[in-house]
């Protein structure tokens, strides 16, 4: 009797361990063929999935449903100029102080979230997320309502927005400073508080070309002479953004939307990352896709109708 006992413990013994061993094989095969099919893209995630080049191969987080879902977004560019309270600047490119206000106002209740061109590059070229419902508020020329009227309501709101300075009126005017109280554009220590509070992005709107008919080729200029004398106009303004701001703008914004032949070249020789135009349109800004943060179209917003109205013109 005691030797039949023995022998039952020894078979449960080993059943035992048999079985054991059978679940470490079954969960290493598993494991196997998890991570097989998380680098082949055909785990119950991925599959239909755009796979980017530059995902790790790891188990998938929330982070990656979102990166997933989000691999395209559509995003409306907004096209201001000079905020004013005098008339006779009132009209296609100037608006009043109340307008911009109605119109900050309305993107943070309709949920808009205010984004700048480093996003939409940090979208494309590393992944990184945006939040829903993103814009972009431009203001070209860097004028001195971008300071006054602007930058108090970006604190108040927590909005941001892109300013697009002009390197000759920056210069002019922070050498008037001392001499004369009202200036039309922007000095180097205003653009370098924007800078600073991290609510506004510093952008090149070209150091002297914008008052000469735009970045466009001269007629007669040979493709050399427009390549040098861009590179010159464009590098004035980057270094100096380096020199007063420690930050070399990434975006080059069209001066009167004239786009030259080859421009993109020198643009991006440059060091930056996009470009926008004064063509007007929602762009679809695509992960891995460099090529459409060129040329980025903009709506204007013209005084006497409300952002609303004209977002809403615009939808798909
Ligand atoms: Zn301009």
């Amino acid at each position: 009797m005691k030797k039949i006992c023995t022998i039952l413990l020894a078979l449960l013994f080993f059943t035992a361990i048999a079985n054991s061993d059978e679940n470490g094989l079954d969960r290493a095969k598993n494991a196997r063929l998890q991570a097989r099919s998380l680098a082949t893209g055909q785990s119950d995630l991925s599959r239909n999935c755009y796979i980017p080049t530059f995902a790790e191969e790891k188990e998938p987080d929330e982070t990656e449903v979102f990166f997933f879902r989000q691999q395209e977004v559509e995003v409306p560019i907004i096209m201001y100029h000079l905020v004013t309270d005098r008339p006779k600047f009132i009209g296609k490119h100037g608006i009043t102080p109340q307008e911009l206000e109605k119109d900050l106002t309305f993107l943070r209740e309709a949920g808009y979230n205010t984004i700048v061109m480093q996003d939409l590059i940090n979208f494309v070229e590393r992944g990184k997320k945006l939040p829903k419902n993103p814009i972009v508020l431009t203001f070209d020329d860097g004028n001195f309502s971008d300071y006054s009227y602007l930058f108090p309501l970006l604190q108040e709101n927590k909005q941001r927005a892109v300013v697009a300075i002009i390197g000759e009126a920056t210069d002019r005017c922070t050498n008037l400073a001392e001499t004369h109280k009202k200036l039309p554009n922007l000095t180097w220590p205003q653009v370098k508080e924007l800078h600073d509070s991290g609510l506004v992005e510093i952008q090149n709107h070209g150091y002297n070309v914008h008052g000469k008919g735009g970045s466009g080729k001269k007629r007669g200029e040979s493709a050399d002479a427009y390549h040098n004398r861009l590179t010159e106009d464009l590098t004035k303004l980057q270094e100096a953004c380096e020199a007063h701001l420690g930050w070399q703008p990434t975006t080059f914004v069209y001066p009167l939307g004239v786009i030259g032949e080859g421009s993109r070249e020198i643009i991006e020789a440059m060091g930056m990352a996009a470009t926008l135009g004064c063509e007007e349109g929602i762009n679809t800004v695509r992960q891995g896709d460099r090529d459409c943060l060129f040329k980025m179209r903009r709506i204007n917003r013209p005084s006497g109708k409300s952002l609303e109205s004209i977002l809403e013109k615009w939808k798909k």
